[in-house]
C-alpha cells in the first residue's frame, strides 16, 4: 500500500472505510483513496512572450546569476540560489518564468508562510501586469489557476504534476524543513525543474547539495553593493543585557532610527514593553492577532521599537531598522535564524548601513557560525 500524494507506505497509517482503504497520514488535506487518481484541475498554459516589467534594471551579478540559473534548468536540473539577505533572489527567477512561460509550461511559486504568499503575488502582479497570477493560501482558495500560482507549500497537496518549474522560496524555514509530508507535496507537485531559493542552509539542505540535488547559483551582493551588516557580539550577564538595550534604543531613538528587539520567549515581550515604554514599543509574536496592523503601524513609525520573537526572522524589509538581539545565546536562535535576523538591516537603497547588535551570556557556536558566515559572503560579493 503506499499513497501517491504523501508517499506513505506504513499499514498503520492506512484506514478502512465502506470498502476502501484510505491514507490517514495526509488526511487534513481532503481524502485519498488508494487506488484514486491523483488529478489537478487547472489548465495548460498557452505560449506567452512577457518580459518583466522593473522600476530598477537588475545589477550585472543579479543579470548574471539568472542566466546561470536558467541554464541550469534548461539542462533539466534543479537550481538552489543562495543569495545574501537583501540580494533580490526573487528577482533572479525572473528570466527563468518568462522562459518557462514562452514554452506555455506552467509555474508554482511556493512558500511557507501565508503573509510571504500574498506579499510575493503583488510583487509579481506589479512586475508581470499582463499575466494571471493567482494566490492560494488560507483564506485565497476559490480561485485556483492561472500563469503563475503562488501558494503555501501545504497548499501543493491541490496540485499534483502540474508544475513544470516551482519556484521553493526558504527551503530551510519552518515547517516545510523537516517536514516528510510537505517535502513529498514538492515532489509530486513538480513535474520538471525545482528553483529553490534561500539566504541560509541547514544541514538536510547542505546533504542534498553535497549529494549533487541542485546545482548551486550564489549572489552576496546586496543591489546597491555595500555589504552585509556584521553583528556586534557583545557577551554579558542578563541584567546587564537589559540595561545595554535600554542605552541602546535610547541612542537609535535620537538617531530618529527604528529599532526591532528579538526576544527568545513570547513572555520576554511583555517585560521589554514596559522597560521601553518611553520609545513606544510595542510587542509581536505569534499568537498576537492583529500582527498585520502592527506592522502597518510600525511601518508609519507609530512605534520606535518592536519587540518581536522569531516570528519577524525572514521577509520583512523596513527601511532604517536597527537590530538587537536579547540572549542570543538561547537555543531557538540558530546560524540561521540569527543571519536572518541581521539581514533585515541596511536593506534599502536610500539606508545601506545600520548597527546589529548581538548579546549573549556566551558565544555559541551558532553566534560565532553567524558571524562567520556573514563575513564569508562579504568576502565573496564580488563573485557569482
Ligand atoms: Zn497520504
Amino acid at each position: 500500500m503506499k499513497c501517491i500524494r504523501c508517499n506513505n507506505t506504513d499499514p498503520k497509517l492506512f484506514a478502512y472505510d465502506q470498502g476502501v482503504w484510505y491514507c490517514r497520514q495526509c488526511v487534513r488535506f481532503g481524502r485519498m483513496d488508494l487506488g484514486q487518481e491523483a488529478k489537478s484541475t487547472i489548465c495548460k498554459n498557452k505560449p506567452k512572450k512577457v518580459r518583466p516589467d522593473l522600476k530598477f534594471a537588475l545589477t550585472p551579478l543579479q543579470e548574471e546569476a539568472s542566466q546561470k540559473a536558467l541554464s541550469h534548468l534548461k539542462k533539466g536540473k534543479n537550481v538552489f540560489v543562495y543569495a545574501a539577505t537583501g540580494a533580490g533572489k526573487t528577482e533572479i527567477c525572473y528570466a527563468s518564468i518568462c522562459d518557462y512561460l514562452r514554452q506555455g509550461k506552467k509555474i508554482g511559486f511556493a512558500i511557507s508562510r501565508r503573509q510571504v504568499v500574498l506579499e510575493i503575488t503583488q510583487r509579481l502582479r506589479e512586475v508581470f501586469p499582463s499575466l494571471k497570477i493567482v494566490e492560494v493560501c488560507q483564506g485565497y482558495t476559490s480561485d485556483l489557476d492561472g500563469d503563475i500560482i503562488v501558494c503555501t507549500i501545504h497548499q501543493l497537496y491541490r496540485y499534483p504534476k502540474a508544475f513544470d518549474l516551482l519556484i521553493l522560496d526558504e527551503v530551510d524555514a519552518f515547517p516545510y524543513a523537516g517536514n516528510h509530508i510537505l517535502k513529498q507535496f514538492v515532489e509530486q507537485a513538480c513535474c520538471g525543474q525545482q528553483l529553490c531559493l534561500s539566504a541560509t542552509i541547514d544541514p538536510a539542505l547542505k546533504k542534498e547539495i553535497d549529494e549533487h540535488k541542485y546545482e548551486v547559483v550564489s549572489l552576496f551582493q546586496r543591489p546597491h553593493k555595500k555589504p552585509l551588516i556584521v553583528p556586534k557580539v557583545y557577551t554579558l550577564p542578563i541584567m546587564f543585557q537589559y540595561f545595554a538595550i535600554y542605552r541602546l534604543c535610547k541612542k537609535f531613538h535620537v538617531q530618529d532610527k527604528q529599532t526591532i528587539v528579538f526576544v527568545p520567549r513570547k513572555k520576554d515581550t511583555s517585560l521589554f514593553c514596559f522597560l521601553l515604554r518611553r520609545f513606544g514599543a510595542h510587542p509581536i509574536h505569534s499568537m498576537i492577532e492583529n500582527k498585520d496592523e502592527i506592522m502597518e503601524q510600525f511601518r508609519k513609525k507609530r512605534y520606535s521599537v518592536l519587540i518581536s520573537t522569531t516570528l519577524l526572522e525572514r521577509g520583512i524589509t523596513i527601511p532604517g531598522v536597527q537590530v538587537i538581539v536579547f540572549r542570543a545565546d538561547h537555543p531557538v536562535f540558530s546560524n540561521a535564524s540569527l543571519i536572518q535576523i541581521f539581514g533585515r538591516v541596511g536593506r534599502k537603497f536610500t539606508e545601506p548601513y545600520g548597527e546589529g547588535v548581538c548579546l549573549c551570556q556566551r558565544k555559541t557556536k551558532e553566534i560565532q557560525t553567524c558571524v562567520s558566515t556573514i563575513e564569508w559572503m562579504n568576502q565573496h560579493a564580488k563573485y557569482v
